[in-house]
Order: structure tokens, then sequence, then C-alpha cells
């Protein structure tokens, strides 16, 4: 399995990278990856990091793949940010990095994964980096769409656009390399709406299927004020749930590592100039799960956004597959109850509720007003 293998269904869109890596005359220092959430475009910046590294390509199996695709690697910076944006100083740090030889393998790649949360003077400070790179530097800047960087940063990068791979595609790659029956992994990758990470954590996970079935569930299940309450508080703990589960351990081991380095006993007492990088690292932590618990959040409405866009199939009659067909039942009760309208209108509602979250609206309060959407406005149970 090489490197490139589960990034499926996008071998035309990636030619220009495995030219890049093949072909020195071909390669180039500066290159922007964009594609939809679930069309893997930071997957295909570590591929491309670790493919410049390994001596055969990009093989999957030495010790350049492996450490290049972890991060691990030290000529493999992966830029992430749990932060909403990233900082001048960090990029500063980049940059100085960026300056030095590659230690051990041919290039030192750094993969930025999310380029577009650069304020614009941030970007024109990495953009004399990209202007004048210095020997054996490559650049890999990620993110949604070229408009969501500077066209100063855009016009200098070579494009890649990656497109969100079919379903049928996913779930092959789920059997093949997971070993996943069939229509679990179908199930899945439809449910996941391609995003091959996720669909992986369905396909493998009884747990978080049962999560999305219980959010799912809950637009059959509100019918009153009081279930709409309830219901905004249940996906808040489950999201701070969620979010603390992926979170803790690491949180663990950085704090273990950074005390380590600073030459601390876990338990004595720390002399007051490091405490304030120990304070520095739990802010950046508990910045971390905020973002991790609107990530948990934003997927629980896309996922009911899914159900509803399901419903809205029926009613209109159009002949596509359903995102939930392991939902069909629900989805078609839910159809035949309600009309067009009252599907437009709760899609509006979750939508709302997306943009409140990333506009920082407090989470109880944007999803207790998108629950109280979601309740029938028509018919039997209006009020209870
Ligand atoms: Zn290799």
């Amino acid at each position: 399995m090489t490197v490139w293998d589960e990034l499926v269904g996008q071998d035309q869109q990636l030619a220009p990278l495995r030219n890049a890596v093949a072909d020195p005359v071909a390669m180039t220092h500066a290159w922007l990856l964009t594609g939809p959430p679930g069309s893997g475009r930071s997957n295909a910046g570590r591929a491309f990091a670790a493919a410049l590294q390994c001596a055969e390509g990009g093989c999957g199996e030495c010790r350049e793949c492996a450490t290049a695709l972890s991060g691990t690697h030290a000529d493999v910076t992966l830029v992430r940010t749990e932060k909403v944006t990233i900082s001048i100083q960090e990029v500063r740090e980049l940059i100085s990095a960026a300056q030095s030889a590659p230690s051990q393998g041919r290039w030192r790649v750094f993969v930025v994964e999310d380029a577009d949360r650069m304020t614009e003077r941030t970007a024109n400070v990495l953009l004399k980096s990209i202007e004048e790179p210095p020997a054996r530097t490559v650049w890999v800047l990620c993110a949604p769409s070229p408009q969501d960087v500077p066209v100063t940063i855009r016009s200098r990068c070579r494009a890649i656009a990656l497109r969100t791979p079919e379903v049928e595609a996913v779930a092959a790659l789920l059997v093949e390399r997971d070993g996943i029956a069939p229509e679990l992994a179908y199930q899945s990758a439809a449910a996941a709406q391609s995003h091959i990470g996720r669909a992986r954590r369905l396909a493998r996970d009884p747990e978080a299927r049962a999560r999305r079935d219980q959010v799912l569930a809950l637009a059959t299940e509100i019918r009153g004020v009081g279930d709409a309450v309830l219901a905004a508080e249940d996906l808040v703990r489950v999201a701070d749930e969620d979010a603390k589960a992926a979170t803790e351990e690491r949180d663990a081991e950085e704090k273990a590592q950074l005390l380590e380095t600073l030459g601390a006993e876990t338990g004595g007492r720390l002399a007051p100039a490091l405490r304030a990088q120990v304070r520095q690292l739990e802010e950046d932590q508990k910045r971390r799960a905020t973002r991790a618990k609107r990530d948990v959040l934003d997927r629980a409405i896309t996922d009911l956004m899914s159900l509803y866009r399901d419903v809205a199939v029926i009613q209109t009659g159009a002949s596509v597959p359903l995102v939930n067909a392991s939902h069909d039942g629900h989805i078609r009760d839910l159809a035949g109850r309600t009309a067009l309208a009252d599907t437009m209108r709760c899609l509006d509602a979750l939508g709302t509720a997306r943009e409140r979250l990333a506009g920082n609206v407090a989470p109880l309060l944007a999803l207790e007003a998108m629950a109280l959407e979601l309740r029938p406005q028509t018919g039997a149970g209006r009020s209870r």
C-alpha cells in the first residue's frame, strides 16, 4: 500500500504531485491544495511530504514514510492550529526553520493544514518565504478553496483542486483496507458523505454509530418545547464528552513531555518562569478542547442536515440515493407527515445554528434555538 492509496478516486487530481516526486523538473516550491471537507486535502499534503522523503517515492512502509505521515519526521513540519487563526509568531518560527537545510531528508517540507486560518498580515509574512524559497524547502498549503487564502499567496502556488470521492470508492477502500463488510462499508461511507476518516470511524466503532443514530433521532423525537431544550442540552453534553475523549490523552502526554523538557520531575515544584510555560500549554489545550467541541457539534448538525436532505429527496420524488439509507423508515415517515416547506425551514434552522456556532455564540443558546425550530409546526404534537 503506497502513501497515495488512501486518497481514493482522485488519481487525476494527484498526478501533478506524483510527477513532482518522480521528476525534479516538475517540482515547485509552493503548492496550494484545496477541496471540500473530506476530500483529503491534509492527507494529500502529508502523502506528498512522505513521498518526497521516501527513497521509493512513497512506499508507505519505510521509516521515512511512517514518520513523515505522523508528523515526527525531522524534515517534515505539520502545521495544524486549534485556534481560530495561525499567529504571526508561529509563521515567523516556521520561516526561520525553513532557512536551514534538511537535516536528513531530501526536502524540508511544511504542510500548513489550515492555511485559511491566517490573517492577511500573517500571510504577507509567509509570502516572502514563498516568493524566495530557501533551496530544498517546500510549502504545502491546504485550504477549503483558493478564495480562502490571499490572492498574493494563491498566485505564487501551484494549485491542486481535490474533490470529494464517490461513496462507492470510499466503501471499497474500507472493505479492502480495513476488512469491513461491504454493506456496513457502504452505509458508513454514505453516512460520512465520503469523508474517509469519519467513514472509517463509523464502520469500526459501534459507539460512534450509536451516537450518530441518537443525533438523527432528534428529528423525530422533538415534539414540544421541553423536548427541544432537553435535546439541546444532550447534544452539548455529548459533544463535551466526545471532545474530552479525543483530547484528554494527548493533553496529558504533551504536559509530561513539556515537564521533561523543562527538566522538572512530575509532582515537583516549578520555578516561576517554567510555570508560565506550563500555563501557556494549558491555555492552548483549553482552546483546542473548545474547538474540538465545536467540531463535534458542527458534525452533529451536518448529520441532521443530511437527514432532512433525505426527507426532501422523498418529498420531491428526486431519484438520488439517500445518505441515510439505514434510516429509510423514519425518513419516509417524516416525509409523509410533514410538507416540503417544513423540511426547508428545518434545514434553514440547522444552517443558522452552524453559522452561530462558527460565530462564537454560546453552543447551548445556538442549539436551543435550532431545536425549537425542529418541532413539528403543523398537525399533532405542536404543543406539549
Ligand atoms: Zn517509503
